[in-house]
């Protein structure tokens, strides 16, 4: 099976709709996130997740996220790195009064 023209992001599997049927019955479509404090989300799910971003979608790299959670992390995966630069240039640099020339 020959992986047609490509961007990466469209990189789905024939049957992917089966597969994400698949994932959502098994997390008994809710979402399976799991907050900083321990406690899971449990939302009514009806998106799927990659775990590990990428072409990985073997059912244990998959799960069942609502939709806030699913944009929430996409989010984050796409603007982690520009989010830190962007609050390091943004916050003024501050020099204490009394070390000034
Ligand atoms: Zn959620």
């Amino acid at each position: 099976m020959a992986w047609q023209g490509s961007t990466r992001r469209a990189r789905l599997p024939s049957d992917w709709a089966r597969i994400r049927r698949r994932v959502l019955r098994r997390d008994s479509s809710a979402c399976t996130n799991e907050f900083s404090d321990g406690r899971v989300c449990g939302e009514p799910a009806n998106q799927v997740d990659h775990i590990v971003p990428g072409d990985d979608h073997s059912m244990a790299n998959l799960r069942a996220l609502c939709a806030w959670c699913h944009a929430h992390k996409s989010a984050t995966e796409g603007g982690t790195a520009a989010a830190q630069k962007r609050v390091r240039t943004e916050r003024p640099k501050q020099t204490h009064p009394a070390l000034e020339d």
